[in-house]
């Protein structure tokens, strides 16, 4: 059967992004990479997030000397928190991300453009599609349950 010439036969998956405080003032230049590289946003909201999310969010990171600071940095203004939908949603974004320290990041990436160190580098994206799942219901699906 003959396809239509938007059915492209792919299966689409979904992660969770964070564009971080210091992200936020590029956010044009970032919403416009995810859609250059085949991520589609399908759930956006803009958050202040709390101590109580971000206890759960970096549960992994809590008792880490580094955690008092990144909570501050995570509290220090508004995020911008979406659903991304592509192929191989997950390790797309991860490859446009770069990796955790800016410094040492590939200056087409995300984090090589707007990140500036370990800390400070611009965007959170999900590590497992496992992740992505629980992620994606800690910030789009709990507090719609509770309506
Ligand atoms: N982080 C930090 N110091 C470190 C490692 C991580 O401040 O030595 C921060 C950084 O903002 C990072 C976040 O903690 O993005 C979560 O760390 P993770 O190891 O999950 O890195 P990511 O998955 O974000 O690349
Ligand atoms: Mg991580």
């Amino acid at each position: 059967m003959k396809k239509a010439s938007n059915d492209v036969n792919v299966t689409n998956t979904k992660t969770l992004t964070i564009i971080k405080p210091d992200g936020m003032k590029h956010i044009d230049e970032i919403i416009n990479m995810f859609y250059e590289n085949g991520l589609k946003i399908s759930s956006y909201k803009i958050e202040q997030l709390t101590d109580e999310i971000l206890e759960e969010h970096y549960s992994h990171l809590l008792d880490k000397p580094f955690y008092p600071k990144l909570r501050n940095y995570m509290m220090s203004a508004p995020v911008a928190i979406m659903v991304l939908e592509g192929e191989n949603a997950v390790e797309k974004l991860r490859a446009l991300m770069g990796p955790t320290d800016a410094t040492k990041a590939d200056p087409d990436t995300i984090r090589g453009k707007f990140g500036t160190d370990i800390t400070y580098n611009a965007i959170h994206g999900s590590d497992s599609d496992e992740n992505a799942k629980i992620e994606i219901e800690r910030f789009f699906k709990a507090k719609q349950k509770r309506i």
